[in-house]
């Protein structure tokens, strides 16, 4: 079994889905994460010349029924949760550098007392 951590739980794809289990290569961004299969699928698109059998693409909601999209948007919804994970983990990395709620908070356009609220976890 894999090591429990949440990090590594939440690592997939943010493109395909794709657990980072079913991949070669799953490389981390600020909050995304994007595998081998969508960089060589991106390579084509961006050179033109696609050659692969239709891979995974942004759906387009026009030509999507109610189904389709009600089954897409937790997908969305995990990645939302993948980059809250990844920036609690940075916001905790800088507490233990003994950075200040206040630097955090300015550096995302926040409050102090907003920054506290939403990492510290205490009440
Ligand atoms: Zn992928």
């Amino acid at each position: 079994m894999p090591p429990s951590d949440t990090l590594t739980e939440l690592a997939r794809c943010s493109f395909c889905n794709k657990p980072e289990t079913e991949v070669d290569k799953l490389v981390a961004g600020a909050g995304v994460h994007i595998c081998n299969e969508c960089v060589a699928l991106a390579t084509e698109i961006i050179d033109g010349t696609p050659t692969a059998p239709a891979g995974p693409r942004l759906p387009i909601w026009v030509s999507l029924t109610d189904d389709e999209m009600l089954s897409h948007i937790p997908r969305v919804a995990s990645h939302i949760n993948q980059a809250e994970a990844d920036l609690r983990s940075w916001v905790h990395e800088l507490r233990r550098r003994n950075v200040t709620w206040t630097r955090i908070g300015e550096a995302l356009k926040i409050t102090r007392q907003s920054a506290w609220e939403r990492f510290s976890g205490e009440e």
